[in-house]
């Protein structure tokens, strides 16, 4: 017998209760997000706004369409009769999450690798996602689309489709540049394929090349950023020159914060051709050891007037770390990832490898001082982003885990629990310039949410504890979020055959 919209409706609101169906399908999730037409009442709510304010206890929060309509007093709020009401006494609401740096990617193999992470996204309370280049960027685009307009469920996306890196690109799908004139032609294509904006890579793009990308860019009406080309400006320069966020502290802006980082950066350039090039660890720990507090503060204030974004991804840097001396077989998401992508992890047969144990010495310092940074740059009012770079060929950046790893690395580098939790909210928005509609709890807000069992500023792990997440009004319960991660850990497994 087919069950109503509306039995089926009350069915994905048991909220925690249901057990998973054998017949689960993300359609029939989607389905029943489509029925979900009347407004959505969170009683006895605590609300974490993060607009930094402290937690609100005792709210009742109501939905009506994608926003937020009414935030007020438990029980002073006047509630529709067709409102569904949702007992949330002990439970914290805060913005949907946005993972700042992740990628799709893997090649057309790895495609439903890559889908898959749609569900885990949301499962950990991450509604939109910055998608930072690839290889697969026309399906991005038709996911980005799909989920734009509601026929697919999933994370909204932003995307650079593919990555701008030199004559001979380090990864597949990115588009060389050789000179000026390549460099417009590649913001053409990007910004034709529909790229949200411009995501660099080269090591050693000329300047002129990078302000031709800049200028282009401007014209076409996206911003630039990524890696930083190091070996031909300092992190002054592409400031200045007009890059608008810069990804991984550790490397691209703690570089900055040396008054030696030219010397050290031609000594990369002089090495380049010889038997002994200079490694990522030794670049990071000889900025390290040359790191000013005053030149990084001073540096601060260039970002800050520039408007210049930092997304700082150290649980990527800590992952790698961890390479060879963590059993990722163990891991409690191991069940979702597909084999595909997990070959690209596995060092046995991806491309990252542990690092010698004077290499993790040298990384302690390198760890050390962007930490000081992180939070220098917080201080002095720079925007942070917070980014996992989860991805094919990142190996364990398990996707949505990561981003939670993030945030309690953000506190261990001395953000207080609310400013870590802006980094994938409020901050996002900003940076988006949507903050008006979207990043905060507050009423006329898109109603994106996630709904947590424990209180993140008490405690930032608790950020991970999801009860159910609310994507443009639409509830997902903890059932309907756990249907959807076992209905990937069954295809991983069917996968792993
Ligand atoms: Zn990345």
């Amino acid at each position: 017998m087919l069950l109503s919209r509306r039995d089926l409706l009350r069915k994905s609101l048991t909220l925690g209760t249901a057990t998973v169906s054998a017949n689960f399908a993300p359609s029939l999730l989607l389905d029943l997000l489509a029925a979900q037409t009347d407004p959505l009442a969170f009683t006895n709510v605590t609300v974490i706004d993060a607009t930094g304010a402290p937690a609100l206890p005792g709210r009742t929060v109501v939905v009506v369409g994608d926003r937020i309509e009414t935030i007020g007093k438990f029980r002073e709020v006047k509630l529709s009769k067709n409102a569904t009401v949702i007992d949330a006494s002990g439970k914290y609401m805060i913005p949907g999450l946005w993972d700042m740096h992740a990628h799709f990617r893997g090649g057309a193999d790895l495609i439903p690798d890559n889908e898959a992470w749609l569900s885990i996204f949301l499962a950990y309370g991450i509604t939109g996602v910055r998608e930072m280049g690839g290889d697969i960027p026309e399906t991005v685009f038709r996911w980005r689309a799909e989920i734009a307009n509601g026929t697919r469920l999933g994370p909204r996306i932003l995307s650079s489709g593919p990555k701008l890196d030199g004559p001979k690109p380090d990864w597949p799908g990115s588009i060389p540049i050789t000179d000026v004139a390549s460099a417009r032609a590649a913001v053409d294509k990007v910004k034709s394929m529909g790229a949200d904006f411009v995501k660099i890579y080269s090591r050693d793009f000329p300047p002129d090349v990078f302000a031709a990308i800049v200028d282009e860019a401007r014209k076409q009406g996206l911003s630039v950023g990524g890696h930083l080309p190091f070996m031909t400006m300092t992190t002054r320069d592409a400031i200045n020159g007009g890059i608008r966020f810069i990804e991984h502290a550790s490397l691209f802006v703690l570089g900055g914060c040396s008054r030696s980082e030219k010397q050290i950066d031609d000594e990369v350039v002089a090495r380049r051709e010889s038997k002994t090039p200079m490694s990522w660890v030794e670049l990071m720990y000889d900025y390290a050891q040359t790191f000013d507090e005053d030149w990084a503060r001073e540096l601060t204030g260039e970002l800050v007037q520039h408007d210049v974004w930092v997304t700082p991804t150290l649980a990527a840097m800590k992952g790698n770390e961890s390479l060879g001396r963590v059993d990722y077989e163990q891991h409690p998401d191991r069940k979702y990832i597909f084999p595909g992508i997990w070959k690209t992890w596995d060092p046995k047969t991806g491309l990252r490898h542990p690092f010698r144990d004077d290499q993790l010495e040298q990384l302690k310092l390198a760890d050390e001082k962007t930490a000081t940074l992180i939070k220098l740059m917080q201080t002095r009012g720079v925007g942070l982003l917070a980014g996992s770079d989860s991805g094919a060929t990142n190996s364990y950046r398990f996707p949505g885990w990561t981003l939670h790893e993030e945030l309690k690395l953000l506190v261990e580098s001395g953000l207080s629990p609310t400013e870590a939790l802006q980094a994938a909210t409020r901050n996002p928005a900003r940076f988006l310039g949507e903050l008006p509609r979207s990043g905060t709890v507050e009423e006329g807000k898109t109603a994106n949410l996630t709904l947590l069992t424990a209180n993140p500023l008490e405690d930032i792990r608790n950020s991970k504890k999801i009860d159910a997440v609310v994507l443009k009004g639409k509830i997902l319960s903890r059932a309907d979020l756990d249907h959807m991660l076992e209905d990937v850990a069954t295809k991983a497994a069917a996968a792993n055959g």
